[in-house]
């Protein structure tokens, strides 16, 4: 099937960034990014089957396109504090150089791209940092009291 990729701004700007890193544009790959690119929250993959009905990909598919999107950078996930993955696009590639946010009222889980991640953390000797999360649990806006 074509991906008319005029449908929307998302699913051009989602196909532009697939091409960028040569590999092979789906329909899938360009429906899912689209889809996380309309977001400002990270999507579960739950989420991302509901906005995506009818579109003829399973929940495997589905999950092959996260896994290929994360690799490339294109997106970045974030285990909330449920332990559920949530997805979020990362069309500049800055990876998780911020914060996160989960609400243990609503489950939503928000990037907070203001609060910076610290640079250097000074480990003992024999450890070596591959990745730094930095999750607030919390109420969001919409459930503070
Ligand atoms: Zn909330
Ligand atoms: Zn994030």
């Amino acid at each position: 099937m074509a991906i008319d990729s005029s449908i929307s701004p998302s699913a051009s700007q989602a196909a532009a960034l697939i091409r960028d890193t040569g590999a092979r544009l789906t329909q899938p790959r360009t429906l899912v990014l689209a889809c996380l690119l309309d977001q400002s929250e990270p999507l579960t993959h739950h989420d991302i089957l509901q906005r995506l009905p009818g579109e003829g990909f399973d929940a495997v598919t589905l999950y092959r396109v996260l896994e290929w999107l994360t690799e490339q950078g294109l997106a970045h996930r974030i285990a909330g504090a449920d332990q559920v993955w949530h997805f979020s696009a990362d069309p500049q590639r800055e990876g998780h150089a911020h914060a996160h946010f989960h609400c243990t009222v609503c489950d939503a889980v928000t990037c907070i791209t203001d609060v910076p991640l610290p640079r250097k953390l000074k480990l003992p000797a024999g450890y070596a940092a591959e990745e730094v999360e930095l999750l607030i649990k919390g109420r969001c806006p919409r459930c503070a009291p």
